[in-house]
């Protein structure tokens, strides 16, 4: 099958989060599995280069309609770790993509409906005519949208579109204008409930439910989140909409590369080491409290990786840091937010506990400290308010550091509670807690911490129980093929 990626992220070389993961882990696991699998980003100036290989310029003369205009682009081609990927770089003013960010600037719907007509345009140039176009986000919300509407009409018939939703927090709700850049020149029509007006500001078009209303199948990154989304108020008024898309509608458990994220062969820890060997770990211990001058003691090591972002329990993080250090721990900061107050209270956080032996906080991203992290910690912490799938307790399992969760979306479909799961102890992984508030993480903690100083033998069953499950691509691989054929024979 002939399947092309439309995002705005993939990792390592656009990485803001998790959506980046799944964009190029995907891919992988499609490729390995006898699918030709291309990929099509923006060309961002903040992009990690060192990270393509051949890069270079395949196609210089796209011109891609804006509003009455043409823009000039050019289309450079390299691969990301083995995977074929295009990048879209656009010559004019605006300077869309060579801002030094991947997004954040006031005029993002505009980049974003920019790029997704572009990897259209692109793709009736070069004569692409995948089976599947898969796409994800609001950035790409559009890409259905312009297919069916208007290059299904220049030729483009074959392809069938899935999308997928990684966050509903956010959605793409801009203006009327987006209609008039992108070639949909009848806004009376699109300005329609059914199709991409916004459920709750009549006057606002909404990009992601542009791509739930046309795509032939959606999915969201895991079960427990597309239930949460049709029928919660998480969905920030597309529950609706999902609802009655439902017959095309489910979730799909993101995986985790384990290519990447291997701690047996993972090149940025100093010690790799398996389930049957565990014990090794303990040398990234050691060699993470020696990197970030933490002090070494008897005592369990807890952590937190991520975006600080109030969907992540900003509070509940500074909390558990507290309760920590309170409580017999070391405790370590991985995570950063675009928010100017965010990161400017845990700057100052930092300030404050910058002469203690037990704690350590980074306030920025680094993806080679947090593979020693991941190696290093006993525990780690994900008290999100939300969490769609939520990577970094899948991660965190691999590597036998035990995940302290708050029961919500994907936490709650790969986290099993060491005392009260519903399932045998060797299927129990992890430390769970509902309310979201002091006392409930606490509960969760308080039993981790507890179990880890007097239980040692049964808090490692807990470690391997976690490595044992196999939370790779290769379930979620199958799934998504699944759903491209059943798309397909439609
Ligand atoms: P989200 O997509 O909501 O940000 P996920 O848990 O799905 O959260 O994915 C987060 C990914 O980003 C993980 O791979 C995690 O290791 C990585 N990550 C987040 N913040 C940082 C950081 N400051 N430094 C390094 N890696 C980070």
């Amino acid at each position: 099958m002939f399947i092309v990626m439309i995002a705005s992220e993939c990792a390592p070389v656009a990485k803001v989060g998790g959506l980046a993961d799944v964009v190029f882990g995907l891919s992988r696991e499609l490729e390995i599995r006898g699918n030709d699998v291309e990929i099509i980003l923006p060309k961002y100036d903040c992009m990690r280069y060192d990270h393509i290989y051949g890069l270079q310029q395949v196609f210089n003369d796209l011109w891609v309609p804006y509003y009455d205009r043409w823009v000039h682009c050019s289309v450079f081609f390299g691969f990301v770790h083995g995977r074929k990927c295009f990048f879209i770089d656009p010559h004019f003013e605006k300077d869309f993509f060579n801002r030094g960010i991947f997004y954040g600037s006031d005029d993002d719907p505009d980049r974003f409906a920019f790029f997704s007509r572009a990897a259209l345009e692109f793709m009736l140039k070069s004569d692409k005519q995948p089976d599947i176009i898969h796409c994800h986000d609001w950035q790409t919300g559009l890409v259905p949208v312009l297919l069916y509407e208007i290059y299904k009409h220049l030729g483009m018939t074959r392809p069938r579109v899935c999308y997928t939703l990684h966050n509903l927090k956010h959605q793409g709700i801009t203006g009327e204008y987006i209609l008039h850049e992108t070639g949909l020149n009848r806004a009376d029509y699109y300005f329609d409930y059914n199709r991409l007006q916004d459920n709750f500001n009549p006057f606002a078009i909404n990009l992601m439910k542009g791509g739930i209303v046309y795509s032939n199948f959606v999915t969201t990154v895991s079960p427990r989140y597309a239930d949460e989304i049709k029928y919660s108020s998480q969905n920030n008024g597309l529950g609706h909409t999902l609802y009655i898309h439902e017959n095309k509608f489910g979730g799909v458990l993101n995986g985790v590369d384990y290519d990447v994220w291997n701690p047996e062969t993972d090149v940025h820890i100093p010690y790799n080491y398996g389930a049957g060997n565990i014990h090794v770990k303990y040398g990234n211990k050691e060699a993470l409290r020696h990197r970030l001058l933490l002090r070494q003691d008897y005592k369990p090591l807890v952590a937190y990786i991520g975006r600080l972002d109030s969907q992540k329990g900003v509070e509940l993080i500074r909390h558990a840091i507290f309760y920590s250090l309170g409580h017999g721990c070391q405790f370590v900061l991985l995570g950063s937010s675009p928010d100017h107050e965010i990161n400017s209270h845990f700057l100052h956080l930092k300030h404050h506990l910058n002469d203690n032996p037990d704690c350590h906080l980074e306030i920025g991203y680094s993806e080679e400290l947090a593979h020693l992290i991941y190696a290093g910690a006993d525990m780690i912490v994900v008290p999100s308010l939300f969490e769609p799938c939520g990577l970094t307790q899948l991660i965190a399992m691999k590597y036998g550091t035990v995940p302290v969760v708050r029961e919500t979306g994907g936490l709650a479909d790969t986290v099993f509670d060491a005392d009260f799961a519903d399932k045998p102890y060797h299927a129990r992984n992890g430390y769970v807690f509902q309310t979201f508030d002091r006392p409930g993480l606490e509960s969760a903690l308080h039993r981790a911490i507890g179990m880890w100083y007097s239980y040692p033998e049964h808090f490692r069953e807990l470690m391997t129980n976690g490595m044992h499950y196999d939370y790779s691509w290769n379930h979620p691989g199958g799934h998504y093929l699944n759903i491209y054929d059943h798309i397909r024979e439609k």
